[in-house]
């Protein structure tokens, strides 16, 4: 054991661990460093940054082999502790690379070395310094002749630099020297102590004001009796960790409940950290927020520039922001002052990464991350998740239901029409046109939703039975006949739609429907009445959706076509009947949690009908009218299914009464890709026997672990490469983690891990 002050050190590797270094070597120069704190350090041949999660006094490590801290990039930590807490707990629970883990929880911009700090440190040029450079000097120091010379002559600043327009700031940034120097600073501050170069902080674009003050409040809505006991409850909490679930229907006011309680936390000198579902951070929302507190606001997603986001993130760390509004990464954001966490819509899939390396769940997190801080997290949604009402029975939260609507009474009538009896035209049930044209004649305004966009999943010939298959994935081209175009809904892949059969040259005719289909057969059987259409085909920009939103709203079309687009958190008060043309995929799917999005979506839709002053009606198309958990949805509403449906997953034994992870993998061929998973198997197989490498002590908590798999995905092919998951089911979540402690390094030694890609997936939300 060594006795010197060392650095544990999160570093952007695929290794496990922490590393190891000196903090005492003369370069920091009494640089305090602390837990959350960027640093650079040598890491083989490469330099690399990293966060300090621990300090220690001293190193396992001999000698010769602890390396020194290069430099201190942050002059306070980047990351509170309860958030570099969280951080640690997150590499843990999800067995990822806690570096890597480290690396997602900061914009780019950050990983590359960037300021944290709005203020912007620049290097000028002293008299003394212009005079040596022009004599040539300094012969024998490269590195500094380099420094000086970027600094003597700087190129234009780089688009998206962090030169402020108007007048050209003299000298250079040290960003822009991170962009055009590999380890300037040793170089410039040697320069600086020979007089040469002086270091000034100036303030960035944007500025850094402390926002923390009176907060201007626009005044809103009087809550209703429930708002207010909601409200109340969680304010009392303020302060401390409570879980609280906002059950509401759509327009029950639960918007307005996170402002009343934003509010109080920012007169208590407390910020909000508000999570929104991607497709839920709408200009309304944000705008709502905006209209309601006069402080600044840090919105984060995945449409900013890393410039932007790198300007957002430094207003919600300095603490200019006040309340910082965001995407799933979001929950990773530096807020200061933590007061309360809001995760809109809990049950959405989009809080859940799914992919690539680092697969996070940003509403669970969200619940640790309050925990850590000491403060109060309110999940709300009109359909909480199955997982969230049984942390409900079991007390782990605190329900709190909205049950009316605030702007109106009635809620909508649900209705079932039977697919089977029914005459249809081009997918659209004759009772159903009857409900559209009555209502339309009524002064209604109607919503169509169907889950599939373009003209029509199948493109077939009639005379040899081609049908148009994507050559790279397991499915089928879409039609887009509008466009004219063949495309597929799962790789991307675009070609011109034929006219004839490559096959036989007989003529081929597009099956099924889209959205695209419908919008045409209700302009042929409604021809009077305006008709839009809103799905991810004619909404390509933000504006677009605002246009239909308008056009709606000013009565301009009368009819509404789209996908699951329409659920989310839009005002229609006119809509009257919203008509679900297909219920049927979510029931008999192999995926369990299939049914529980299909009734969500169903009562999300729902909640469009019938927010004005005229009571909704819904009408949704099915081939199973006697499936008994439609049934106990429309006899019971969202909570009799919820109850149905978790007593189906409780005796199978899933989620949430067992805990699942998955092994994913993808190959280019189908056997290399279920070859790994098997020999994954069969470690795990060994593992819970007791034999083979593994560490011992985990065999007890083994033999509660059951194996699935593995097996190919429900669509094997996608984009040119196979699927398959192995996945692991445990009623002891503990022995499960301990499981996979000692499996996974098992399964990275496998030589048949380097022909695949694979990842673990902790409490994977879909199931092939
Ligand atoms: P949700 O978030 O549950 O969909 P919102 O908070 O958006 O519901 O409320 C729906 C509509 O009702 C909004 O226009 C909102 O301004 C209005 N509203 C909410 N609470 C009240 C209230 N207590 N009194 C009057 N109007 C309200
Ligand atoms: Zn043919
Ligand atoms: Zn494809």
């Amino acid at each position: 054991m060594n006795s010197v002050p060392v650095v544990r050190v999160a570093l952007p590797t695929p290794l496990r661990r922490l590393f190891d270094y000196r903090a005492d070597s003369p370069s920091l120069t009494g640089a305090a460093v602390e837990p959350g704190m960027r640093i650079r350090v040598p890491f083989g041949r490469r330099r690399l940054i990293g966060v300090v999660m621990e300090t220690a006094s001293g190193s396992e490590l001999p000698d010769e082999r602890l390396k020194s801290v290069l430099e201190v990039l942050d002059r306070r930590p980047i990351f509170d502790p309860a958030t570099l807490g969280l951080l640690g707990w997150a590499a843990d629970y999800y067995h990822h690379p806690v570096g890597e883990v480290l690396a997602t929880a900061m914009p780019k911009a950050l990983r590359l070395g960037a300021a944290a700090d709005s203020t912007e440190e620049r290097w000028l040029l002293t008299p003394e310094g212009r005079e040596a450079w022009a004599r040539g000097e300094p012969r024998r120091a490269p590195r500094q002749r380099q420094v000086l010379a970027a600094i003597a002559q700087p190129d234009p600043p780089v688009a998206g630099g962090a030169i402020p327009a108007g007048a050209p700031a003299p000298g250079l940034s040290a960003a822009d020297l991170d962009a055009r120097l590999e380890s300037w600073r040793e170089a410039a501050r040697a320069l600086s102590e020979r007089g040469w170069l002086a270091a000034v902080e100036t303030t960035a674009a944007g500025g850094a004001e402390s926002g923390v003050g009176a907060v201007a409040v626009s005044p809103g809505p009087e809550p209703n009796e429930e708002q207010r006991a909601a409200i109340e409850r969680v304010c009392q909490s303020l302060g401390g960790f409570g879980g609280f679930v906002l059950h509401g229907v759509t327009g029950s006011g639960k918007t307005e409940v996170y402002l009343r309680i934003v509010e109080r936390a920012l007169r208590l000198e407390r910020n909000a950290l508000v999570l929104v579902p991607e497709i839920g951070l709408t200009p309304q929302l944000v705008g709502r927020f905006r209209q309601r507190f006069s402080t600044p606001m840090a919105v984060l997603h995945s449409a900013l520039t890393d410039h932007e986001r790198l300007l957002a993130w430094r207003d919600a760390f300095s603490g200019r922001a006040r309340v910082v509004l965001g995407t799933r990464s979001a929950v990773f954001a530096p807020v200061r002052d933590l007061g309360v966490i809001i995760v809109d819509e809990e049950h959405d899939t989009s809080f859940k990464q799914h992919e690539g390396g680092f697969r996070y769940s940003a509403r669970d997190l969200a619940v640790v991350r309050a925990r850590r801080a000491g403060v109060p997290v309110v999940l709300g949604s009109a359909t909480p998740a199955l997982e969230t009402l049984q942390n409900v029975t079991t007390g782990r939260y605190a329900r709190m239901v909205l049950t009316r609507r605030a702007a109106e009474a009635a809620p909508p009538r649900l209705s079932l029409i039977d697919l089977r009896s029914s005459a249809a035209r081009a997918g659209i049930s004759t009772p159903a046109v009857q409900a559209i044209e009555r209502h339309l004649l009524a002064g209604g305004q109607v919503l169509v939703f169907l889950n599939r966009r373009g003209y029509a999943p199948t493109l077939l010939c009639t005379a040899c039975g081609w049908i148009a298959p994507c050559r790279d994935c397991d499915a089928r081209l879409t039609v887009h006949l509008g466009a004219a175009r063949l495309r597929c809904h799962h790789c991307g892949a675009d070609a011109a739609l034929p006219e004839r059969c490559p096959q036989c040259g007989f003529a081929v005719k597009a099956v099924g429907q889209g959205t695209e289909r419908i919008e045409e057969t209700l302009a042929a059987l409604f021809p009077a009445t305006p008709c839009i259409r809103l799905d991810r085909d004619v909404v390509r920009r933000r504006g677009d959706m605002e246009e239909a939103m308008r056009r709606m709203a000013a009565g301009e079309a009368r009819i509404l076509v789209g996908t699951q687009m329409v659920t989310k958190g839009h005002d229609f008060p006119n809509v009257t009947l919203v008509v679900v043309l297909n219920a049927d995929q979510g029931f008999f799917s192999t995926d369990f949690r299939a049914p529980e999005r299909l009734a969500q979506t169903i009562v999300q839709v729902a909640g469009r009908a019938g927010r004005g002053e005229r009571a909704g009606e819904v009408l949704i198309q099915t081939e199973f009218p006697d499936h008994p958990l439609l049934l106990s949805l429309l006899a019971e509403g969202y909570e009799g299914f919820a109850r149905a449906a978790l007593a189906e997953r409780s005796q199978a034994s899933w989620p949430p009464f067992s805990r699942l992870a998955a092994v994913r993998d993808s190959a280019k061929t189908a056997e290399a890709a279920l070859a790994f998973l098997a020999e994954a198997r069969k470690a795990a197989e060994d593992l819970r026997a007791g034999r083979g490498s593994g560490s011992s002590g985990n065999h007890a908590s083994g033999r509660a672990i059951r194996l699935l798999g593995p097996a190919p995905a429900a669509m094997g092919k996608r984009a040119g490469r196979y699927h398959a998951q192995l996945l692991l089911e445990s009623t002891d979540r503990a022995g499960l983690h301990r499981f996979l402690d000692a499996w996974l390094p098992a399964l990275e030694s496998l030589p048949s891990a380097r022909r695949v890609r694979w990842a673990l997936d902790v409490d994977p939300i879909d199931i092939f």
